[in-house]
């Protein structure tokens, strides 16, 4: 008898372990490990993943239960993604089934899908399902059950069940169009014609069509007009085994447009060194990360679509990480245009049933290259050749909720498993990842001008502090405001970024100077003017804008903040003529809209972008000569030891916007803290004296990347319920680490109160700590086994992006 080692699909201690399931024998040839079944638990029916398959188990013959149904044909994960799993849980604290789970798209995510009956004899199969199959091809699911069938779903067999495997397939997310298929047998179907009576006039033509196209595949709809008759014919016809109904696979196309092809450029010295470098460790298959630092508009993609051909040439596959936000149809379209049919995308935009399609694209080796967001680093390839990660430095790569992984170490398991390089490419590497490239575990490749010599642009900083003093209040500064206008006289396009971390608008009594705040969060809720209501970002209660005060009942009620609506306002009063676009998250939560909204900026039919961060990248258009940074400090005053990082990263992000082409870019940030040495150096463009400086205050503060962190956090729905726990996390990692970390904490968190829970943590700073995934492991066994009883949640973050 086989085993089955299942992994269940149940977060709970101490389930956290492979279960043992006999394998029906029905089943025996087609279970493998990588496929997710269904499997008796407790009384319950639940889906699991197979991880191993054995010949022995220790469990008593009389309490192993068997598999109950098989859910693929084919694996949905592959043997590199089991042993990944396995690696990941471990460095994220995590468990194993939120690890698999997180590597298929979330169409195979169900917890629980019925599925289809399963019958050990196929002959028997088709008998007891030939009633289903007489009048209709589709079969209700209920029908299926009451048989309690087994359905042998097996490759070769695929011609035979097509229309059994059609119901299996739809629980699946498969489209499939619905065509006829002619019969190849010319007698047959002309013995058919021959018996018809010749009262059967439209069935006789429609014969005649059919023997001229015998064999054919054709849509119903095609055959209707041809033979100028109607589906009653058809089915006639039919029945009478002239042709029958197939079902052809399609995959949903995401893309709206066909782009055009593109040609190599030829490469700068610059490129060309850096192209070699990571070429050579292809070759060689090396497991190596290259650090590709390269100033805005110096040509990265370039180097990573030629990398890519290089790849493709070696008969292996390419993934392409870009932030989430990025993922714009110009970013994909320059992969596309390159590399056609042969590229599948992933990320969010996406339906459900589009990402799975590009899933299955990659699944079943349909392409070559996946460009896509933080969780395409799992496409399942099985002989990669290269990865990228474009903007490296973005917090995005990091996933906040379970499990706690981070794209490039991901990435960079892959490339050992692989033997293949990975390019980590920014303007603005991450200070983690320079100071491995400085120390050389990271090979370092510079790209120090841009590709076509353009100059970089401009840069202006205005202290608003003084526009205050000349009595201008507005959100505008003088020279903004001079820097507009002429574009809009010379016909150029304006970019203008509103840094709106922390800088939502709120509603306040002037009375009393209440701000609304969330019942559950310590926040304040956020103003929506397109329906008037307030909201909670965290989660996401939502109430309408009260008309009195709730606190002292008087009716002055006020809106504050500068969202992007009201600087919209401001901007159309300042320029009544201006054609102005604005792209947040109002205006893009419509599939397609973000889409919608360059390509019209494109075509050149606005003068003025206004956005959030969604426009601080990948945006490449000739006619933006001016970007203009609204306030640039937003972000600067965040309590976190990475805001400075952070703003110098979306300054020169945005600043990057500018003058791509011919035409010089200008640039002007406005801030009431121009001395801030992250807004001076993000000015000039200077990575390297910016990292320099960051660098000494990470060091005299012992943060990253001098010392790892890891934060505990501890939450209850009672303020000292919550304090109560973290002192004891705190004791316990004090007395399980070594003098190697130090434990800060615990404190409370950022924000104390979120959805009605209150937040303590612990900070653990550390060099080499061998004890520490141990200790962890240990600190998660006593929470799932005690404090989850007790309503404490326990996480624990490993590098995390936000402190
Ligand atoms: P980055 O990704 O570094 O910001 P891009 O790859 O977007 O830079 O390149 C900036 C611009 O320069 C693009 O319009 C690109 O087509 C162009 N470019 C890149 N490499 C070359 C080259 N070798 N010759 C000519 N143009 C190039
Ligand atoms: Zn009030
Ligand atoms: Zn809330």
């Amino acid at each position: 008898m086989k085993i089955a080692e299942v992994i269940v699909d149940v977060s709970a201690y101490p389930v956290d372990r492979p279960f043992d399931y006999s394998i029906p024998e029905a089943l025996e040839e087609l279970i493998e490990c990588g496929c997710r079944v269904q499997v008796p638990f407790g009384n319950r029916n639940i889906l699991g993943f197979v991880v191993a398959i054995k010949n022995e188990t220790e469990v008593p013959l009389d309490k192993l239960k068997p598999i109950s149904t098989l859910l693929d044909i084919e694996p949905v994960l592959t043997g590199e993604m089991l042993e990944l799993a396995k690696w990941m849980k471990r460095e994220t604290i995590a468990y194993e089934i939120d690890c698999l789970q997180a590597m298929i798209p979330s169409a195979l995510r169900a917890k629980y899908e019925k599925m289809v009956l399963l019958e050990t004899d196929v002959e028997n199969l088709e008998e007891a399902l030939k009633p289903f199959f007489q009048h209709s091809t589709k079969v209700p699911y209920k029908e299926f059950e009451k048989h309690n069938l087994l359905i042998p779903l097996k490759k070769g067999l695929r011609e035979k069940h097509l229309s059994i495997e059609n119901v299996v397939k739809q629980k699946g997310q498969i489209k499939e169009i619905r065509k006829v298929k002619i019969s190849e047998d010319h007698k047959q179907l002309q013995k058919i014609h021959d018996n018809l009576s010749n009262r059967a006039k439209k069935q006789k033509q429609m014969l005649l069509w059919m023997q001229q196209h015998a064999g054919a595949i054709i849509e119903p709809e095609e055959i209707y007009k041809e033979t100028e008759s109607s589906p009653q014919v058809l089915h006639a016809v039919m029945e009478l085994g002239a042709a029958q109904f197939v079902f052809e696979e399609v995959y949903r196309n995401p893309f709206k447009k066909e782009v055009e092809k593109t040609d190599f450029l030829t490469l700068t010295d610059e490129q060309e060194k850096a192209l070699k470098a990571v070429v050579n460790a292809m070759d060689s298959h090396l497991p190596e990360t290259f650090l590709l630092h390269g100033v805005t508009g110096s040509g990265k993609t370039e180097i990573y679509l030629q990398a890519i051909q290089h790849c493709i040439q070696q008969g292996k596959e390419a993934i392409v990480l870009v932030p989430e936000i990025s993922l714009t149809p110009q970013m994909t379209n320059r992969f596309r245009s390159r590399f056609g049919e042969q590229v599948a995308v992933m990320h969010s935009g996406l339906s459900v049933g589009e990402k799975y399609d590009e899933w299955r694209k990659v699944h079943e080796k349909k392409v070559k290259v996946v460009v896509g967001a933080r969780s395409a680093v799992f496409a399942p390839f099985e002989n990669v050749g290269l990865i990228i990660l474009d903007e490296e430095h973005e917090s995005s790569y990091k996933q906040e909720d379970s499990p706690r992984y981070h794209a490039r170490d991901v990435a960079i398991w892959r490339s050992k498993y692989h033997q293949c390089p990975v390019i980590l490419g920014s303007a603005t590497p991450s200070l983690e990842s320079y100071a491995r490239a400085r120390k050389n575990v990271y090979k370092l490749l510079a790209l120090k001008e841009r590709a076509m010599k353009q100059p970089l642009p401009k840069v202006e900083i205005v202290d608003m502090r003084e526009e205050l003093k000349k009595g201008n209040r507005s959100m505008f500064s003088e020279k903004l405001v001079e820097g507009i206008k002429s574009r809009l006289e010379k016909k150029e396009q304006t970019v203008l970024f509103l840094n709106r971390r922390g800088y939502s608008s709120f509603v306040l009594c002037r009375d009393c100077g209440t701000v609304m705040q969330c019942e559950n969060c310590d926040i304040s809720l956020t103003y929506h003017r397109y329906n008037e209501r307030l909201k909670c970002h965290y989660c996401g209660f939502e109430q309408p804008v009260p008309t009195i005060c709730p606190e002292c009942g008087s009716d002055h009620i006020r809106y504050f903040g500068t969202g992007t609506q009201k600087v919209e306002e401001e901007l159309t009063k300042l320029f009544p003529e201006a054609r102005v676009l604005r792209m947040d998250v109002d205006t893009t939560k419509r599939k397609g809209s973000h889409e919608a909204i360059l390509e019209d900026f494109g075509a050149g039919k606005a003068d003025i972008l206004l956005g959030t961060q969604m426009i601080a990248k990948g945006l490449d258009f000739p006619n933006i000569t001016l970007v203009g940074v609204l306030s640039a400090d937003t972000s600067l005053h965040l309590p976190d030891f990475r805001s400075a990082e952070r703003t110098f990263q979306l300054l020169t992000q945005v600043s990057g916007r500018a003058g791509r082409a011919e035409k010089p870019g200008e640039v002007i940030i406005q801030t009431y803290t121009p001395e801030h040495y992250a807004i001076q150096f993000a000015k000039e463009q200077l990575y390297e004296p910016f990292y320099e400086r960051e660098m000494m205050m990470r060091h005299a503060a012992d943060y990253p990347p001098y010392y790892y962190i890891a934060l505990v956090q501890v939450s209850h729905e009672d303020l000292l319920v919550a304090a109560d726990y973290a002192k004891k996390c705190a004791d316990y990692l004090r007395s399980n680490l070594s003098f190697n970390a130090s434990i800060i904490g615990p404190t409370t968190a950022g924000i104390v109160r979120l959805q009605n829970r209150y937040r303590y943590q612990c900070l653990i700073k550390y060099k080499i700590e061998p004890n520490l995934i141990p200790t962890f492991l240990q600190l998660m066994k006593i929470y799932r086994t005690e404090w989850i009883k007790k309503g404490i949640v326990l996480t624990i973050d490993i590098n995390p992006s936000l402190i």
